[in-house]
C-alpha cells in the first residue's frame, strides 16, 4: 500500500457551491475567484468547472491568467490587481483579460496604450480597508479618462472590498457600503466578496465576487444559516499507522510537550506539516478518526501526527482519518493553529496526491 495521505477534491460540490452563489444572489452576475491556484484546489481543473456556471473568473495576476489560458480557458478573466507594468499589457490585449484599474499609472499607461481589441476594465475604489484602490473622491475623474480612452471597452465596473464582512456586528461593512452605493450612480458596481454573497444582501450589486465560499467553506466569524448547505471540495485524509498505549506521565512527540493523564491509547497517523497539516496546531485540535472525533496528542511532525484515540470504538491500524474536509471544517482546524482556513488551503504544498472526483453530468 502507498502512503494513505492525500487530498480528495470532490468537483461535485465545486459545482454545488458555485450553484449556492448563485441562489444567494440571483439577479447578479457570479466573477468566481480562482486566484492563488483556487486557493489550492488547482486553478485548472476548478476553471474547468466554474467556467460554464459561473460569468466569469478572476485571478490576481497575469502568470495566473496564462496559466488558465493555456489550459484553454476561454471565459473572461478579470486581473483582481491590474497589471504591474505597462509591458503586461500587450498579453493582456492578446489573451482577451479583464483589467483592474486601482492606481493613476494603471490608468496612464492604458491611456498611451492602441490595442487591437478594447480592453475590459473594473475600476477599483477604497472605501476603508485601505490596501488597494483609488480614493472616492477621484472616481468622476477616473471614470471620465477611462471612457475617453481608444484602448477601453464599453462600461467600467466600479468595485470595492470588505475589510470586516464576516463580522456581522461589525459597522465598517455597513459604512464602506454606505460610501460606496453613493459614487458614481448608474454605474455597473460590484462589492460582494463571499462574506458579502452569504450575509450582506444589500451588496449583491450588478456582479458578486465569491471566493472562498466556492470551495465550501464559510468565511463567517459564527455559523450562519447562509452558509450551512456548502460542501467542502478538500478533504485532507489519511489513515493510521501505529497504535501503542502509553502509561500516565508518558511524553508523546517531539520536545514532550503532551504528557498523558491517564492510561492512554496513541494512534499515529501519516499526515504531517510536510502535507499541509499546520505545525502550529495546538494540543486538542480535532482529528476525525473512523468518523469519531479525536484530539492532536503532541507536536505536528514532517510525516506524521499522534491522536489520542482512548476509547474509540474500532480504531486500528488502516483507520480512515480525516484530517480537514468532509466532516471537519478546516476553519475549526486553523483556529486551533491560529490562522483561517484561506491560510491553510493556499499554501497546500504538493506532497499529498491529488485524488479528483469528477463532477456529476450537469
Ligand atoms: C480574493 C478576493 C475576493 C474573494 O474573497 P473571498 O473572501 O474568498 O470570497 C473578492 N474580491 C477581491 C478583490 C479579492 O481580492
Amino acid at each position: 500500500m502507498s502512503r494513505p495521505c492525500q487530498a480528495r477534491l470532490d468537483l461535485d460540490a465545486l459545482r454545488h457551491n458555485a450553484a449556492l452563489a448563485r441562489q444567494l444572489a440571483p439577479a447578479a452576475k457570479q466573477l468566481a475567484v480562482v486566484k492563488a491556484d483556487a486557493y489550492g484546489h488547482g486553478a485548472v481543473r476548478v476553471a474547468r468547472v466554474l467556467e460554464s456556471q459561473a460569468d466569469a473568473l478572476a485571478v490576481a495576476c497575469l502568470e495566473e491568467a496564462v496559466e488558465l489560458r493555456e489550459a484553454g480557458i476561454q471565459a473572461p478573466i478579470l486581473l483582481l490587481e491590474g497589471v504591474f507594468e505597462a509591458v503586461e499589457l500587450a498579453a493582456a490585449d492578446r489573451l482577451g483579460l479583464w483589467l483592474t484599474v486601482a492606481n493613476e499609472e494603471q490608468l496612464a499607461w492604458l491611456e498611451a496604450l492602441r490595442p487591437a481589441a478594447p480592453l475590459h476594465c473594473w475600476l477599483k475604489v477604497n472605501t476603508g480597508m485601505n490596501r488597494l484602490g483609488i480614493a472616492a473622491t477621484h472616481c468622476q475623474e477616473f471614470q471620465a479618462r477611462l471612457r475617453a480612452c481608444a484602448g477601453v471597452a464599453g462600461d467600467v465596473v466600479l468595485y470595492t472590498h470588505f475589510a470586516s464582512a464576516e463580522d456581522l456586528v461589525n459597522r465598517a461593512t455597513a459604512r464602506q457600503l454606505e460610501e460606496f452605493d453613493a459614487l458614481l450612480p448608474g454605474v455597473p458596481r460590484s462589492a460582494a466578496n463571499s462574506a458579502g454573497v452569504l450575509a450582506w444582501p444589500h451588496s449583491h450589486h450588478d456582479w458578486v465576487r465569491p471566493g472562498y465560499m466556492l470551495y465550501g467553506n464559510s468565511p463567517m466569524a459564527l455559523p450562519h444559516a447562509n452558509a450551512s448547505a456548502l460542501r467542502p471540495v478538500m478533504t485532507l485524509r489519511s489513515a493510521v499507522i501505529s497504535l501503542r498505549e502509553v502509561a500516565p506521565g508518558d511524553a508523546v512527540g517531539y520536545g514532550g510537550t503532551w504528557v498523558a493523564r491517564r492510561a492512554s491509547r496513541i494512534a499515529t497517523v501519516a499526515a504531517g506539516y510536510g502535507d499541509g497539516y499546520p505545525r502550529q496546531a495546538a494540543n486538542g485540535t480535532p482529528v476525525l478518526v473512523n468518523g469519531q472525533r479525536a484530539a492532536l496528542a503532541g507536536r505536528v511532525s514532517m510525516d506524521m501526527i499522534t491522536v489520542d484515540v482512548t476509547g474509540l470504538e474500532g480504531v486500528r491500524s488502516g483507520s480512515e482519518v480525516v484530517l480537514w474536509g468532509e466532516g471537519l471544517a478546516v476553519d475549526e482546524v486553523a483556529r486551533c493553529a491560529g490562522t483561517t482556513g484561506y491560510e491553510l488551503l493556499t499554501r497546500m504544498p504538493p506532497r499529498p496526491p491529488r485524488v479528483v472526483i469528477a463532477p456529476r453530468a450537469a
